[in-house]
């Protein structure tokens, strides 16, 4: 099988709370944008960002560049958990 969407390489799904992001806490703040060559993040006409759970591939690049640690990964084991199954995502493991 050809390995052609982000999907398929997917090792893991990026999460945002927004409690500690900047964004949805009144400050302009965007660090993570550029670190996400998968273009999975997403930012509203507020310059709050949602992660695109069809493009994420967990890769983690994000994490590492947030200063408010508001992007975490969650593994395969996690998303099995109904509490924190991404919606829309498809086809996961569990
Ligand atoms: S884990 Fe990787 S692909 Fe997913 S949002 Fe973060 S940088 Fe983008
Ligand atoms: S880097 Fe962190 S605080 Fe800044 S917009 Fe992204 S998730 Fe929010």
């Amino acid at each position: 099988m050809a390995l052609t969407e982000p999907a398929e390489l997917l090792v893991g799904l990026a999460q945002l709370d927004t409690g500690r992001c900047l964004a949805y806490n009144g400050v302009l703040c965007m660090s993570c944008r550029s670190a996400c060559s998968a273009e999975a993040l997403r930012f509203d006409a507020r310059f709050r960002p949602e992660v695109d759970t069809e493009r994420c591939t967990g890769c983690g690049f994000c994490v590492g560049v947030c200063p408010e640690h508001a992007l975490r990964i969650l593994w395969p084991l996690e998303w099995s958990r109904p509490a924190v199954t991404p919606p829309g995502r498809r086809d996961r493991p569990g």
